[in-house]
């Protein structure tokens, strides 16, 4: 569905003109997706190994996600959370009975909302304890959100810039290693991801994430993972904690669960923490969202259980095997789990040229910290289109003046 009275310089006019400029966009128009396939107006093709930056977990106009949501709009799109929800009931015991986690869900509609409900719960819990430890410890070089909370969580110091003062308590360990140095009797909660996302997609390593939410258990810290990126499946398994096997205290989750559908939501093992008004939203868990969030996880849970996606997986990994024998000037080393991804590249100064080189081949590629390529497909991606996408790759590469 498109505009035919517009071109594209109409449109990036109007870009440039009423949207505010936070975005350095490419000048592309984007009309139409089938699956890890995506058109322009004049029929050109791209191969997607980005999924909207890990959304688009069931491909681009996906039939059935886009049936149960026409559905669902024709009955109810929105009510507010002071009468059931039935998808929202659903989506939570799905959600929990995937993952295994004896939890409740509470739904919003972005991962950094989805962290700030963690968050919140955190300090709530802190309360229970005679030092109301209220202090919340985050990694460097971690991602967390753009609200001011988790702008702060945040470990990039250069995103801080400008919007001081920032909200108080929270601490930052340089790695794992070092959280048990800063943590003190006023730490609530650390909160961590399993593989950064933003940051260069590195996987902490699984011993030492195991040894920590030992270490946090007995000393009453709570621990909570942020699997905005990684969770739904993107490592695998329902979550990256399930892959880690830990039980953290508290999941946050985003991306990935929707579809393309904008949700959030946040996990938690400890249910007598909120009562009811201490938090809300008001879209957070409507009849779309849920509903869409139903389907996609349906779709999902068919992919995991049938082997496709262990075998995408394989595949995917396979082809960056490849890269890095074919390329070994430009690449160091693969990084990630599941379908979350990346190559390091020896040299940081290539990170735009692959990614623009790639582009101009028909691919669309990510970036991740300042050295590192990011591939996060959708999860049901189609062998052709993973053949199709590191053909391009290749081209790609080959075509940069190393
Ligand atoms: N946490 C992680 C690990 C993320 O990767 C992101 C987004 O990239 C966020 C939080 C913030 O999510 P959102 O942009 O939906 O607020």
């Amino acid at each position: 569905m498109f505009d035919k009275k517009y071109n594209i310089d109409d449109l990036m006019g109007f870009d440039e003109k009423y949207v505010m400029p936070t975005y350095a966009k490419k000048k592309i128009r984007f009309v139409y997706g089938d699956n890890c396939r995506l058109y322009t107006p004049c029929g050109k093709e791209f191969i997607d190994f980005s999924s909207g930056i890990g959304v688009c977990s069931v491909g681009h106009g996906n039939v059935k996600l886009a049936e149960a949501i026409a559905m669902q709009a024709r009955d109810l799109l929105h009510l507010s959370n002071l009468y059931l929800i039935e998808p929202q009931v659903l989506l939570a015991k799905k959600i929990v009975e995937l993952c295994g986690y004896d939890m409740q869900v509470f739904f919003s509609n972005s991962g950094a909302e989805a962290n700030e409900c963690a968050i919140k719960i955190a300090r709530k819990f802190g309360e229970r304890y005679k030092f109301k430890p209220y202090k919340i410890v985050t990694l460097q070089s971690s991602f967390h959100g753009r609200t001011l909370a988790t702008l702060k969580a945040t470990g990039q110091d250069e995103m801080h810039r400008h919007f001081a003062p920032l909200p108080d308590g929270f601490v930052r360990a340089l790695d794992l290693d070092d959280i048990y140095n800063v943590i003190d009797e006023k730490t609530c909660a650390v909160m961590i991801e399993l593989v950064m996302g933003e940051g260069g997609i590195f996987a902490q390593d699984k011993l030492k994430v195991g040894a920590l939410a030992k270490f946090l258990k007995e000393k009453n810290v709570l621990l909570i993972i942020d699997e905005v990126q990684s969770g739904v499946y993107r490592s695998g398994e329902m979550f990256a904690s399930n892959v880690y096997e830990i039980t953290p205290d508290i999941i946050s989750t985003a991306k990935g669960l929707g579809g393309g559908v904008p949700i959030g939501a946040t996990l938690c093992g400890i249910k007598d923490v909120f009562v009811p008004g201490d938090h809300g939203s008001t879209f957070g868990g409507n009849f779309l969202s849920t509903r869409a969030g139903l389907c996609a996880l349906e779709i999902l849970e068919d992919e995991y259980k049938s082997f496709r996606l262990a075998n995408n997986i394989k595949i995917f990994n396979r082809h960056l095997e490849e890269i890095l024998k074919e390329f070994p000037s430009l690449f160091e080393s693969k990084v990630g789990i599941g379908l979350m991804l990346g190559l390091k590249l020896r040299n940081q100064k290539f990170q735009k040229e692959v990614i623009d080189s790639a582009f101009e081949e028909g691919l669309l590629i990510l970036k991740s910290g300042k050295d590192t390529i990011r591939f996060l497909p959708a999860l049901n991606i189609k062998i052709d289109e993973i053949e199709e996408g590191f053909s391009r790759f290749k081209k790609a590469c080959n075509s940069l003046r190393l």
